[in-house]
């Protein structure tokens, strides 16, 4: 690769998330001087939400994309370099980390902060897409508010389908689930919660065949795979909750991961197995997935990447 084409950098974050932006807030403040590429989606899953009422400081709520302008601009306002740009190859082998941005440009970075985020898994139906961010949504703990006391339907079957289920069942009027096999993934305990709870009412072998409404959702087309029975069920809220796949391809061979490809973490800290490698947010954490959290953790990889640098004396 020609010279110009190379760049030494001290901080790389590689992402544009709650998570990547505030480790580059406070990588700047440390003085890192971070160069951050946001990515195939620049700030993140938070681009497709409607509005976000449970991120602290926002009294009266906020819509997603507006936050994560006013995270990209504090950013900024820090000193941070933010480029647009997509990672889409690395090598941590030897210090200093290299990581091509574009397959066109070569970054040498002393400290790396992997902040990539996860993406929801989707249906893929048409009208789930017509429909998103107004009434279909894959995240229940933040836009399950929006339905109190209506009638929802949520489809999946897995350990997060079964608790937003029953966090959906504490609002909303009724929940229907869509179950495709006739018995659900969901631990043990989680499907006898739910099979348990009154207003949740599951619907085995039965898949979606699309979502009805005009501005907003107002019903879904399901349709039992056994006997081919079409329903139509009248619902405000469609949740879909098949999963989410950590954007971590392009670390794969080079940090630890597990078997469906989160990053490792040492548990306490950001620190991937590789040293000057950190991980924040999403692309680590499959538990929480919250706006808050990513933040958080995105402030930890700062200050662990922080202290790595001065230790090291880079
Ligand atoms: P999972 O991969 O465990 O489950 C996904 C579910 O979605 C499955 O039931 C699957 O059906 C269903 N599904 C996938 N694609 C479709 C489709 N196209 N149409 C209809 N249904 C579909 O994902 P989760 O997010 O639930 O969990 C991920 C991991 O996180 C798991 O290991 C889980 O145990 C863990 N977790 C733990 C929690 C806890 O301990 N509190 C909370 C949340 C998650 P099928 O079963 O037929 O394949």
């Amino acid at each position: 690769m020609a010279d110009e084409n190379i760049e030494k950098v001290h901080c790389l974050v590689i992402g544009s998330g709650p998570a990547g932006y505030t480790a580059a807030i406070y990588a700047a403040r440390a003085n890192l001087k971070p160069v951050l590429y946001q990515g195939i989606q620049p700030g993140g899953q938070l681009t497709i939400t409607t509005e976000v009422e449970n991120y602290p400081g926002y009294a009266n709520g906020v819509q997603g994309p507006e936050m994560m302008i006013d995270f990209e601009n504090q950013a900024k306002r820090m000193g941070a370099d933010i480029r647009y740009g997509i990672a889409t190859k690395v090598d941590f082998s030897v210090q200093p980390y290299k990581v091509w941005i574009d397959e066109e440009k070569l970054i040498e970075a002393d400290a790396v902060i992997i902040s990539t985020g996860a993406s929801a898994k989707w249906l893929g139906l048409p009208s789930e897409e017509k429909f998103n961010g107004f009434g279909v949504s894959a995240c229940a703990v933040c836009d399950g508010f929006f339905f109190k006391a209506k009638d929802v339907a949520i489809v999946g079957a897995g350990d997060t389908a079964a608790e937003e289920a029953l966090y959906l069942s504490k609002l909303c009027t009724k929940v229907h689930m869509i179950v495709r096999r006739d018995e659900m993934r969901a631990s043990k305990v989680m499907q006898d919660r739910v099979l348990q709870t009154q207003n949740i009412e599951v619907h085995f072998n039965t898949e979606t065949e699309e979502i009805l409404g005009d501005k907003t959702v107002n019903a879904v087309r399901i349709k039992n795979n056994k006997t081919g029975e079409a329903t139509i069920i009248p619902v405000g809220g469609f949740f879909v909750a098949i999963g989410h796949q950590p954007n971590s391809d392009i670390f794969k061979g080079q940090v630890n991961m597990d078997e469906t490809g989160y990053i490792i973490t040492v548990p306490g800290t950001s620190k991937t197995n590789v040293e000057g490698v950190f991980a924040a947010g999403d692309v680590q954490d499959k538990n929480y997935r919250q706006a808050v959290t990513a933040a958080g953790s995105g402030c930890m990889a700062a200050l662990d990447a922080e202290r790595y640098l001065s230790a090291k004396g880079l």
